[in-house]
């Protein structure tokens, strides 16, 4: 594999592919630690036999807790290191399915009067307890979205999916604009909310369509689709908040402080299977896309489930290029350097790329990075204060600001990876 280049004109969407379902892995993997948790208590050992939906661990981060649940019935064979979303190395408890797909307790459903009668409160324990997180990739704990204390007037569900070749939300959406629906109508009772605002691209008249159709069946609900631009970083929530309401948060703000929450699109779905059936997250919709993979597809899979073998499912690798492999989205995802990987909770996507050199060249100050950047950084002078190791300067230009969205490198002339400049600048402040 190689860890760096990555070239994505040009490349076959799977927008209007139907969700392929594998669900059925021999083994399924459950990290005990992520980038957000770096510790986690083990609840099980060798040996040990599981049911879908039993806490086998309980990862700790520094605010918060998320308990891993099994995603199958079956048995603790080990224990291995796998590569994780985040690129690193981090170890998994290894479970073989034994395919009788038994629950650790049945699936409740609740009634509309017992959801109803819910709390906010209630809306906290639940989510943790089914260990609902931002399922767009960023992983947010939603128990810690409902304990807000701030009054919330306006939700906002994220259905841009701005990063190119990305198309698993587009599918929730087509093919379950109910439990979309149904989600947003429990965050609207849980917040007291008035109004819910759906946000897709202009261009997808599918969705429109379908959410304005679904939307006529519960005309007592104020929630609105609203179609916003067709650009990359439309999805990064700050943006797409402007767009929908014309309201800038300012750098460092929480939305709720301005009366807004926002969801994206797989996270409403889950908090619709936490509320009325009292679901963990078992399964998540995923993308498998790029010039190197045979059948790109979207597929509905088992968290824990081994990238190789989606691979497999996909056709194999395609072309004899050595392979880019990105875990998550072309713009903003970490590179792999093997396929020895697997899909979390919160992995939206995996994009395999034939790899074609490129060359490296000096900076021509053409200011493009500069103009490409939506937080309003200087990426070629992040750059510079990089090299020359200069902590300060770093601070000066609000390098906390950047959002890793990888426009920078995407419109460089020079072919310069400034994010991964960025990156380094991060972590030095
Ligand atoms: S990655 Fe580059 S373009 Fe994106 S926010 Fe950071 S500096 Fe700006
Ligand atoms: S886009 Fe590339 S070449 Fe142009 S100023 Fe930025 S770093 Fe330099």
């Amino acid at each position: 594999m190689i860890a760096k280049t990555r070239q994505i004109k040009g490349i076959v969407s799977t927008v209007s592919l139907p969700t392929l379902r594998y669900l059925n892995p021999e083994y399924i993997y459950l990290a005990t630690t992520n980038a957000r948790c770096a510790t986690g208590d083990v609840y099980v050992k060798v040996g040990d036999k599981v049911k879908i939906g039993q806490v086998v661990a309980l990862r700790k981060g520094p605010f918060f807790e998320q308990p891993v649940h099994s995603t199958v019935s079956g048995e603790v064979v080990g224990f291995e290191k796998k590569f994780h979303r985040s690129g690193k190395l981090t170890e998994f408890i290894k479970v073989k399915n034994d395919f009788k797909d038994e629950w650790v307790h049945p699936l409740y459903e609740r009634t509309d009067e017992e959801i109803d009668a819910l709390t906010l409160e209630d809306y906290a324990r639940i989510t943790k307890e089914c260990s609902l997180v931002g399922l767009g990739g960023s992983s947010f704990p939603t128990y810690i979205k409902f304990q807000t204390k701030d009054p919330i007037h306006t939700i906002l569900i994220n259905g841009v999916e701005c990063e190119p070749m990305l198309s698993s939300d587009h599918r929730i959406i087509l093919e379950h604009p109910r439990r979309v629906v149904l989600g947003i109508s429990y965050a609207l009772k849980a917040f007291k909310a008035k109004k819910a605002l759906i946000c897709i691209k202009k261009k997808y008249q599918d969705l429109y369509d379908c959410l304005t159709s679904e939307l006529t069946r519960y005309p007592d609900l104020n929630i609105e689709v609203v179609r916003v631009g067709n650009y990359y970083p439309q999805g990064w929530e700050i943006e797409m908040i402007k767009s929908a309401l014309g309201v800038r948060v300012p750098t460092g703000v929480l939305p709720a402080k301005l009366g807004l929450m926002v969801f994206n699109v797989s996270t409403i779905v889950g908090l619709y299977r936490a509320i009325k059936h009292n679901e963990p997250v078992i399964k998540r919709n995923y993308t498998l896309s790029g010039d190197g993979i045979k059948i790109p597809q979207n597929i509905r899979l088992r968290i824990g489930s081994s990238l190789k073998e989606l691979i497999n499912v996909c056709g194999g690798y395609k072309g004899d290029e050595d392979k880019v492999l990105i875990m998550g989205g072309p713009m903003m995802g970490a590179n792999l350097v093997r396929d020895d990987a697997v899909i979390t909770k919160t992995c939206t996507s995996t994009i395999v790329l034939n790899y074609k050199p490129t060359v490296e060249e000096p900076c021509v100050r053409c200011a493009s990075c500069v103009y490409s950047c939506p937080a309003g950084l200087q990426p070629v002078a992040i750059m510079q204060a990089v090299k020359n190791k200069d902590k300060d300067a770093l601070q000066k230009l609000n390098i906390k600001a950047c959002i890793l969205c990888g426009m920078c490198s995407y419109t460089c002339t020079s072919k310069i990876h400034l994010t991964e400049y960025c990156r380094k600048a991060k972590r030095m402040v």
